[in-house]
């Protein structure tokens, strides 16, 4: 049995185990300008393993997160669904911890501030964290107070300091970016009011199991978490969960509430979900050994299918480029000889290339149908089947690479 050469980034012990090897992979959210395109683009490995000690899983890799987030493409406020999202959020937990005008709301990774707009809205007093400068402009012009920095113990100190202690602190889809991870857990640990409560939303990894999705591995992405291993992270710094729940977002989101111990109740849903991880296996090494498996699988199925297609002379076109889109394209290898362009509505990634793949990005607009696309946002797919129904009757056809391996066309309409 070989290890990382690494210390666990949850509990420090030198007993992470590989299980998945995807490859070396540029970063993903680094598109690329097509008139750069001769430039070769730095790769690095891109590996997940399994603590044997608190069942953390993680990828090995860090690239420094000055590298990754001091400019960062992606704009929460533009997504439709993530701003209802957010403003459910805003409003469910305003009212089950009976927020009131004079209490703090401070968002680790706010983005553009539309998170925090929704808790404006509802009269709270509001504060962002925000280290990339581009993102953190566009919410300071939108009237959110942003720090531009990252979270940590001495930013906490600073708010605690400056604005007072908090009754919420939120970190949304950022939590397992954190390369600082304990320093942040003793900067919330000492942010938070006596009675406050950390939400945290992570990627759900008895999800990602469950569905295979392998895709949402990522450099970005350095923790993979349970309910198990987070509860252990956080008991490291005085923190416990005392709520939890697992929301569809991004095909499978962790929900926790966390507090100062003994504070609040802890819901018998704590209990409950840490006895359906056990079964479903999350705290063994074989479970992932497994899940590797099924990626490899869904790899020799995938290059079947585009090569079916290629083989009926059919052209197939990538239906946006989201960033797990590029680790799919290049840990199974495919490239524009396979799939000739990707259509995007997002104009900053119009006429880039896709990091490694090197697939061109088009404007969706300006750009012909093909014969088939293949779905990389694969989570939406029951939004796209409904937007695209006059392709889908015309004979068009989505190849979707995960959970598994299958072309929808019209027939998924009847459905
Ligand atoms: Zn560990």
């Amino acid at each position: 049995m070989t290890f990382f050469d690494m210390a666990c980034r949850g509990c420090g012990a030198r007993r992470v185990e590989p299980f998945l090897d995807l490859g070396d992979q540029p970063h993903c959210n680094r598109l690329i300008p097509e008139r750069l395109a001769a430039i070769p683009e730095p790769k690095f490995p891109l590996r997940a393993g399994f603590c044997h000690d608190c069942t953390l899983v993680q990828i090995d890799h860090t690239i420094p997160k000055e590298s990754m987030f001091s400019d960062y493409p992606y704009v929460s406020g533009t997504t439709r669904t993530l701003t209802e999202h957010f403003k459910e959020t805003a409003a469910r937990l305003s009212a089950t911890f009976g927020l009131g005008p004079q209490d703090l709301v401070v968002d680790i990774g706010s983005n553009d501030g539309t998170a925090l707009k929704a808790y404006q809205a509802l009269g709270l007093r509001t504060l962002g964290v925000e280290p990339a400068a581009n993102v953190a402009t566009l919410a300071l012009e939108a009237g959110v107070e942003t720090l531009n920095r990252f979270f940590n113990e001495e930013t906490a100190a600073v708010i605690r300091r400056d604005y007072g202690p908090a009754k919420l602190v939120t970190a949304a889809g950022v939590f397992f970016h954190l390369e600082e991870l304990h320093s942040v857990c003793r900067g919330i640990q000492q942010l938070l009011a006596e009675d406050g409560v950390f939400s945290v939303q992570a990627i759900y990894l008895g999800g990602m199991v469950e569905k295979t999705a392998f895709d949402q591995i990522y450099h970005e992405h350095l923790c993979y978490y349970t309910l198990r291993s987070l509860q252990a992270l956080l008991a490291q710094h005085g923190l416990e969960v005392f709520e939890v729940s697992v929301k569809p977002i991004h095909g499978g989101s962790l929900e926790a509430h966390i507090g100062h111990p003994g504070k609040r109740p802890v819901s018998p849903r704590v209990a409950e979900m840490l006895a359906e991880e056990a079964r479903a296996g999350l705290g063994e090494l074989a479970t992932y050994q497994a899940f590797a498996d099924r990626v490899w699988r869904l790899r020799d199925d995938l290059l079947a299918a585009l090569h079916d297609q290629a083989a009926r002379g059919r052209r197939v076109f990538a239906y946006s480029a989201p960033a797990k889109g590029a680790t799919l394209l290049n840990a199974f290898g495919i490239g524009p000889d396979l799939v000739q362009c990707a259509v995007e509505r997002a104009p900053l990634k119009f006429d880039h290339l896709i990091p490694g793949a090197r697939i061109p990005i088009r404007d969706e607009a300006k750009t012909e149908r093909p014969d088939a696309y293949l779905m990389l946002a694969w989570n939406f797919l029951d939004e796209f089947i409904v937007k695209e129904r006059d392709f889908l009757r015309a004979g068009g056809e989505f190849i979707v690479p995960v959970p598994h391996v299958r072309v929808v066309g019209a027939e998924a309409l009847a459905a």
